[in-house]
């Protein structure tokens, strides 16, 4: 049995043809935000319904992070190796320090409340970038529904704390990741929660003090969306779909397909070399080793 489908002839150097598709963790009810710690060599992810995040050791499974998580979602690490989170039931995008104590990155735009911050980034000049859809405030299960105090946007945090939206017109900012360069900023565009618009990756084109222009349509994920992504040393952007992980080059190509039997909503790299990818899917934890290695940092 295959565990990938090479579109493009090169992706079958990307791929190891005696590396299978392993599940090594399930009975979760939504995975998401899948982060690699690999000082700690476990990977971190969160269970929004369950209210938890999840830490995954090799060869000690699986054990609670934190519960309750705030409903959280989206994970990564800042440039110092910190656990930086959203929260769709505090409404917030936080920090971990290295003490545990927990600090407030973003909460509020302009006096209003953030709608349910899903996934975040950190450039390498430190600023924070994170997606603040509505879907953590439109049912009870993935948090709290309430109020949407503001539009769907995507956030830039500098170091200083000032916070400003970078990109207002899209209809729902999910998963989004820099090219390794910097020069692009790839943001998926789900649409709203029970509405039939259309579902895209976009770039943007990114300048200096964090401006950025463009927006343009990048590739549309079917069958599913691009819950979240990450991309590759090389600048190829793996991501989320219904059928498993899609590979697009820098040009807007398919490249191939990493097949999962469960509906995919988000990867990173992690392993010795970064050249694992984990998978987090519905109900379970996939893992993969890859002949690629990811631009995770640090
Ligand atoms: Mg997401």
């Amino acid at each position: 049995m295959s565990f990938f489908e090479a579109i493009d002839p090169v992706f079958r150097t990307y791929v190891l043809c005696n590396a299978p598709v392993k599940q090594i963790a399930t009975g979760f009810d939504w995975v998401e935000g899948p982060v690699w710690f690999g000082d700690a060599g476990c990977l971190l992810f969160s269970d929004i319904p369950n209210n938890r995040i999840h830490r995954w050791c090799p060869g000690a499974g699986v054990s609670v992070f934190r519960e309750p998580s705030n409903f959280a979602n989206g994970n990564t690490r800042d440039r110092q190796g910190r656990l930086v989170t959203c929260e769709h039931g505090t409404r917030r995008v936080t920090r971990t320090e290295l003490d545990g104590s927990i600090t407030v990155i973003a909460d509020s735009y302009r006096g209003k409340r953030l709608n349910s911050p899903n996934d975040v980034v950190v450039k390498s000049d430190n600023s924070i970038w994170f997606t603040d859809p509505h879907y953590g405030i439109m049912t009870d299960y993935e948090g709290y529904r309430s109020e949407q105090e503001l539009p769907c946007s995507v956030y830039r945090v500098d170091p200083d704390g000032h916070i400003e939206a970078v990109a207002t017109e899209l209809k729902c900012p999910n998963g989004l990741a820099f090219s390794p360069d910097e020069t692009r900023l790839y943001v998926a565009d789900t649409g709203r929660m029970f509405g039939a618009d259309a579902q895209y990756v976009c770039v943007f084109d990114v300048g200096p003090a964090g401006k950025i222009s463009g927006g343009n349509a990048f590739y549309t994920i079917s069958p599913g969306c691009a819950d979240g992504f990450r991309v590759d040393f090389d600048g190829n952007l793996w991501s989320s779909a219904a059928d498993g992980v899609h590979c697009i080059a820098p040009d807007g190509h398919l490249m191939g397909k990493i097949l999962v039997p469960e509906v995919v909503s988000n990867l990173c790299f992690g392993g010795r070399a970064k050249h694992q990818l984990f998978i987090t899917a519905t109900t379970s934890i996939y893992t993969i080793s890859l002949n690629r290695c990811g631009m995770q940092h640090p």
